[in-house]
């Protein structure tokens, strides 16, 4: 991956870390191509805009007026997070990462020494649907992240994104009760896709309908 890993900062949200004031760093790359995605421009990036230096720069100025981090992209966990999270925390902010949950080994590392304070884990899909809407057999990987969290004291929310032509209720029944069999009690928060100019698949809005009635109770759901 080039120097400039960065594809882009936004200097400021009020809706991307729950309580935060934050900044958004969004890392170029990604492990899966997701067909509803619309970060499609970062996840084919092979460069960004900015290196980690011209991040330290922009976070040093923030001191004071952002609480938190958030580390988004793309998927942040292909690079090397860990000397970042050690610079970001230094500045004093808190860290929130989204993930696919693929790379469980820098998930693991990062909890470990501390180095994020949230973690917002993607569930795309069950295993008979998950190579079908993200590109990547890796399943077990995402199970090995959902129980490494479930077994740390790590805050995390599960969520995932619904497109209903891709996962109906039946799907998010047993996605349900595949998180609840790890371990997994929180809320289980859906987002509806959003139909933009460009997505990996060229994705349109879907077709079928979404009947939420016929989703069971195994989790508190909350809609985004
Ligand atoms: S939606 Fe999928 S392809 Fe897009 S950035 Fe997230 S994990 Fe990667």
């Amino acid at each position: 991956m080039n120097d400039k890993q960065i594809f882009d900062i936004t200097p400021f949200t009020h809706l991307d870390y729950p309580g935060k004031l934050a900044c958004i760093v969004w890392f170029c790359g990604c492990n899966m191509r997701c067909m509803y995605c619309y970060n499609s421009d970062i996840v084919f990036a092979k460069e960004g805009n900015y290196g980690v230096d011209e991040l330290y720069s922009f976070l040093e100025r923030r001191i004071g007026l952002l609480d938190g981090v958030v580390l988004s992209g793309g998927e942040p966990t292909i690079h090397d997070l860990i000397p970042i999270c050690r610079k970001i925390r230094e500045f004093g902010f808190s860290i929130k990462l989204d993930t696919n949950g693929l790379n469980t080994e820098m998930v693991e590392a990062l909890v470990e020494e501390g180095l994020v304070d949230y973690i917002a884990l993607d569930f795309k899909a069950m295993n008979g649907k998950f190579g079908y809407v993200t590109g990547s057999s890796r399943y077990k990987g995402f199970t090995k992240t959902l129980e490494f969290l479930v077994s740390s004291q790590a805050q995390f929310e599960v969520r995932t994104t619904i497109h209903s032509d891709l996962l109906q209720p039946e799907d998010i029944n047993i996605m349900m009760r595949e998180l609840k069999s790890y371990g997994y009690c929180g809320p289980y928060y859906l987002q509806r896709f959003i139909e933009t100019r460009n997505n990996i698949a060229n994705m349109k809005s879907p077709e079928s309908d979404f009947d939420e009635s016929r989703l069971e109770g195994t989790l508190q759901i909350i809609w985004r």
